[in-house]
């Protein structure tokens, strides 16, 4: 099984496989270079699937924002549990649907 690691620059939880194309996203960042280090608790596939495509939904459309488990795909409200109870995510309701945002873990 793949470990996970974490981003040194973004903090974002990932398979190690997938560090080296992450990666190129802080190439432009002041010229840091980003490295990874092992995350603890160790994360299903699937809970590591559901935080890259996270990552990517707040590449894209910016950082802090919140959503909803219908904006990933092929996730399920036990994998979303699972990462709030983990402290990886933050759950908010709203008009009966659940949204969830990320919770950035700085200083370590
Ligand atoms: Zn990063």
């Amino acid at each position: 099984m793949s470990k996970t690691v974490i981003c040194s620059l973004c903090n974002s939880k990932m398979k190690e496989e997938s560090f080296a194309e992450h990666a190129k996203n802080h190439w432009k960042e002041n010229e840091a270079i980003a490295y990874f280090k092992y995350a603890e608790p160790q994360y299903s596939p699937k809970q590591l699937d559901a935080l890259e495509q996270i990552g990517a939904l707040e590449e894209h459309f910016g950082y802090g924002r919140w959503f909803t488990q219908g904006e990933l795909l092929n996730m399920t409200a036990h994998t979303m549990n699972a990462l709030v109870e983990k402290g990886d995510l933050e759950e908010q309701n709203y008009k009966e649907l659940s949204y969830y945002r990320i919770i950035k873990k700085y200083g370590d």
